[in-house]
C-alpha cells in the first residue's frame, strides 16, 4: 500500500486546466507553430506594450539582487493611477496570488466560503487548499445572483468572492447592485471583488470600487496586469483594502513574490494609457466581430463584458469538447469548459482581427 500524504481536503484538488500552449498543440496535431491561433487564456492579443519592454530591459541589469520586497515604486504608480493609500496595496504573483493569500489569511479548514456557479476556477482551487468548506450558488442567467449569495451566508463564512465581470461567462454586475450587496454582508465576512477585465468595460460601466474600500473595512479589490495591460506572464497582481486586510495578507506573502522585472513592466504598464485604450478598442472592434458571427451562424452566446466570449457550439454535452478538438485540427485554440458545468459551450478570447476571422472560417468548418 503507498503512503498518502496531507490531508483529504488537498488530494481531492482537481488540478487547473489551463488554454494549451502553442508548442504543445503544434506537436500533438503536426502543425506550424507559428500559423497557430491561441484565443484561449484571455491574453492581450497585442501583447506586452513596447514600454514595458524597454523598462524590463534595463532592469536586467540589476537582476543579481533581489527585488524591492515592498514593492515601493510599484506602489507609488498604483497610487498614482488609483488613488489609493500605500498602505492599502498588497502585491501578488499575479492576481491569483491575491485570491489564494485571502484564503489562507481569513479561512480555517471547515470554515465556509461562498462563490457563484460558473465563476472562476481559482475560487474553487484555494478554498479546497485550505480545508474551506464551498457554497456554490447557483449561478442567475449565467451570472452572479447577489441575493442568492446573501441569503447563503451561514454562521461560518469567513469569504466570499465576486467577480465582476466574470470569467468564463462574461457577465456584468452594475455597480448599484454591488453596492447594494455590500452593505448587507456582515462587516466580518471578507469580500474579494475580482475586476481582473475592469479596464475593458465602456466608460460609462466603470465604478469606483476603490472608493467603496474606504466604506467598507471588509472589501479586497482584486486587479490584475495580465489581461488589459499585456503582461500576463509576468505575473503582476494586486489588492486593494484597508490596512486591516492587507497587514494580515502582507504577513503571509511571500517576501518576494513580485519578482523585479515585473515590478519595472508593470510600472510602465499603468503609465501607458495609450496601450490601455488601444487595448480595450481592439477588444470592442474584436467583440463585435466575434458576435456578429455568431448572429449569423445562430449561435447562442452570452453577452460579454471582458476580452472573451462564451458560444454555445451544440446541444448535447460531447459538443464543447467535440468542437475543441475539431478547432484545435485547425490549429485554433480556444477553452473547452466542460471542468465549470459548461459542456455545450466554448469560450473563445478575442484576438486580432485577423485572429478572430482564422477562429470563425474553423468554426464554421467545424459545424458544417
Ligand atoms: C485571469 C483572471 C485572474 C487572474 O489572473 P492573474 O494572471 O493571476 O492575475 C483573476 N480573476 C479572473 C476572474 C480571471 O479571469
Amino acid at each position: 500500500m503507498s503512503i498518502q500524504f496531507g490531508p483529504d481536503y488537498v488530494r481531492a484538488i482537481a488540478p487547473y486546466q489551463g488554454g494549451k500552449p502553442i508548442a504543445e498543440v503544434a506537436r500533438e496535431f503536426g502543425l506550424d507553430e507559428a500559423k497557430i491561433v491561441k484565443l484561449a487564456s484571455n491574453e492581450n492579443p497585442l501583447g506586452m506594450p513596447e514600454s514595458a519592454r524597454q523598462a524590463m530591459l534595463e532592469a536586467v541589469a540589476d537582476i543579481g539582487r533581489y527585488p524591492d520586497a515592498n514593492g515601493f515604486e510599484l506602489k507609488q504608480a498604483i497610487t498614482a493611477k488609483y488613488g489609493v493609500p500605500q498602505e492599502w496595496i498588497t502585491l501578488g504573483n499575479g492576481s491569483n496570488d491575491i485570491l489564494e493569500l485571502a484564503a489562507h489569511a481569513f479561512v480555517q479548514p471547515g470554515q465556509s466560503v461562498i462563490y457563484s456557479q460558473y465563476s472562476f476556477a481559482v475560487y474553487a482551487l484555494a478554498t479546497q487548499a485550505v480545508g474551506g468548506r464551498a457554497i456554490v450558488v447557483p449561478a442567475k442567467n449565467y451570472g452572479h445572483d447577489l441575493a442568492a449569495i446573501a441569503n447563503s451566508i451561514t454562521a461560518d463564512t469567513r469569504l466570499i468572492f465576486i467577480a465582476n465581470p466574470n470569467n468564463p461567462t462574461g457577465t456584468f454586475i452594475p455597480a448599484a447592485d454591488i453596492e447594494a450587496f455590500l452593505k448587507v454582508v456582515p462587516r466580518d465576512i471578507v469580500v474579494v471583488l475580482d475586476e481582473a477585465y475592469n479596464e475593458y468595460l465602456a466608460p460609462e460601466l466603470q465604478y469606483e470600487s476603490t472608493a467603496w474600500v474606504r466604506e467598507y473595512p471588509n472589501l479586497l479589490v482584486s486587479r490584475t496586469m495580465s489581461k488589459a495591460y499585456g503582461l500576463a506572464g509576468l505575473r503582476v497582481g494586486f489588492g486593494i483594502a484597508q490596512p486591516a486586510i492587507t497587514d494580515l495578507l502582507n504577513r503571509i506573502r511571500q517576501p518576494f513574490n513580485v519578482n523585479s522585472l515585473a515590478q519595472a513592466a508593470a510600472i510602465a504598464a499603468l503609465n501607458d494609457s495609450a496601450f490601455l485604450q488601444k487595448s480595450a478598442q481592439l477588444n470592442a472592434d474584436g467583440y463585435r466581430q466575434l458576435t456578429q458571427a455568431f448572429d449569423a451562424m445562430d449561435l447562442e452566446y452570452v453577452p460579454s463584458y471582458g476580452n472573451f466570449v462564451l458560444v454555445k457550439v451544440g446541444n448535447d454535452d460531447g459538443a464543447g469538447a467535440r468542437l475543441n478538438l475539431a478547432l484545435l485540427k485547425q490549429g485554433v485554440i480556444v477553452r473547452p469548459v466542460g471542468n465549470y458545468g459548461l459542456p455545450q459551450w466554448l469560450r473563445i478570447s478575442i484576438g486580432l482581427p485577423e485572429e478572430n476571422a482564422i477562429f470563425i472560417e474553423a468554426l464554421k468548418k467545424a459545424l458544417a
